[in-house]
């Protein structure tokens, strides 16, 4: 079979678009990706695949075999000296696609649509020591104000004396015949499909060192284990402005061991909840509950501790009527933000900070809350009873010239209810507009009742 019909590009097809779509079919070849039964057929398919690939994305080959058609030229045989496939399993990439090839391919495959083409040869993955957690508790007057948090780990690491070999420096020894001294191994490992990595790992036989020692010249120190404990104090700074769950991650300071490298230490702080302030971004938001009369006539109060230990006092604007809903804003009274000041003037010794947001809750006076009459009397003497919305006016009443006195219902009894005792409503609609309701016309207007 023709390999630009293996590869199914045309024989025009660019470097990128045969990659393209030899990565595509290689996946729905490859030998670990289908089942038992259809796995020989696979593994050929693959192979005519790899080998077709192989030809077509080198660019003399490629003309030989567009001219000739074979990739060696005049004098070469069909199809032959490719070898590569077998290089996936194991044994030497003398035919230049080894596991390094194949490792870039899958790897590829996530990033940039021809990853392939662009990325350098991985470094074998070296295994890596578990990550050591810490989780801690932090107050919000933390986060404000910034903290140190100090803590004392233990953690492995490679024996001082011997440097980690666990036999005496100057001991007698000879080169790991396994390895050839190097101390490592490479192997593939397979972590799904289509997820290949590399590592190095540690020679069985002389455990990574590279050299074979005579076991009665072990360290004196770590007896052979080649680590020892180290107890010490770590610092880890939260920033003022830091937010709640993010970590603090100090790279590569968690255990060491030989021919591993070592992993992180991560501090991760949550706050806990404030009695008075929660945080929505940088800004910070409280509630705070007033009386009608302080809706009404304002007020100047102590309002809250902030989170630096001051106190805020509040002076409400003069004839100013709060209403329910309103916030009161205070600005950069929020939490420092982590953002650069937007004003090129401003130094960076001040910090960017967010605002407070206050939000007003009115306490209604109780039922009956006068004691005699006349205190409600002076009471609608001196506020408005009419309103004054023209609109909500002209919405509200009803034109007494076409009311006749026997259709007006004194209704007394009647049931004053809150929005959290409304019947629930339905998913359907009563249909039909209007019905039930007042007849009001299209303009808004308060219409007579026809007939
Ligand atoms: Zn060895
Ligand atoms: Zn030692």
């Amino acid at each position: 079979m023709d390999y630009y019909e293996i590869l199914e590009v045309e024989t025009s097809a660019t470097t990128a678009e045969i990659k393209k779509s030899y990565r595509k079919l290689a996946l729905r070849y490859h030998p670990d990706k289908v089942n038992e039964e259809g796995r020989d057929e696979a593994e050929a398919k693959f192979k005519e695949l790899t080998n077709a690939y192989e030809v077509l994305i080198d660019e003399t080959k490629r003309h030989n075999y567009d001219l000739y058609g074979n990739a060696e030229g005049p004098n070469g045989d069909n199809g032959g000296g490719y070898g590569g496939y077998d290089d996936f399993y194991g044994g030497g990439g003398a035919n230049g696609f080894g596991p390094e090839d194949f490792y870039r391919f899958f790897n590829g495959m996530g990033g940039d649509e021809y990853g392939y083409a662009s990325s350098s040869p991985p470094k074998p993955a070296v295994p890596r020591t578990d990550d050591a957690t810490i989780e801690v508790d932090v107050t919000l007057e933390d986060l404000f104000k910034g903290k140190v948090i100090k803590t004392t780990i233990t953690r492995d690491i490679l024996c001082t004396l011997c440097d980690g070999v666990g036999y005496k420096k100057n001991a007698i020894n000879k080169q790991c015949p396994d390895c050839d001294g190097k101390g490592v191994e490479i192997k593939i490992k397979r972590y799904g499909p289509g997820i290949i990595r590399q590592e190095s790992v540690n020679c069985t036989k002389c455990e990574g060192r590279g050299k074979i020692y005579r076991s009665k010249d072990k360290c004196k120190k770590c007896l052979g284990s080649r680590v020892q404990e180290e107890t010490k104090i770590y610092e880890f700074e939260i920033k003022k402005g830091a937010h709640s769950g993010e970590s603090i991650v100090l790279e590569g300071a968690s255990d060491q061991a030989p021919g591993k490298q070592s992993g992180d230490i991560r501090l991760t702080y949550n706050c806990k909840p404030h009695d008075s302030f929660q945080r929505k971004g940088d800004d910070l938001y409280m509630k705070y509950k007033i009386t009608l009369v302080e809706l009404l006539s304002g007020f100047s109060k102590i309002v809250a501790k902030h989170l630096d230990g001051r106190a805020l006092k509040i002076t409400t604007p003069k004839g100013k009527v709060l209403r329910p809903g309103d916030f009161i804003k205070l600005k950069n009274e929020g939490m420092p933000s982590k953002k650069k000041s937007a004003s090129w003037f401003s130094s960076s010794s001040s910090q960017k900070r967010g605002d407070l947001y206050i939000e007003l809750e009115i306490e209604f006076p109780q039922d009956n809350w006068y004691l005699e009459k006349n205190d409600l009397v002076s009471l609608l003497n001196i506020l408005p009873t009419k309103l004054q919305n023209k609109l909500d006016i002209e919405k509200q009443e009803i034109p007494s010239d076409c009311l006749e006195d026997a259709n007006v219902e004194d209704i007394s009894d009647i049931i004053i209810t809150n929005k959290q005792l409304l019947p629930q409503e339905k998913e359907h609609h009563e249909n039909g507009h209007g019905h039930g309701h007042r007849g009001q016309g299209s303009n808004g207007q308060p219409e007579c009742p026809q007939q």
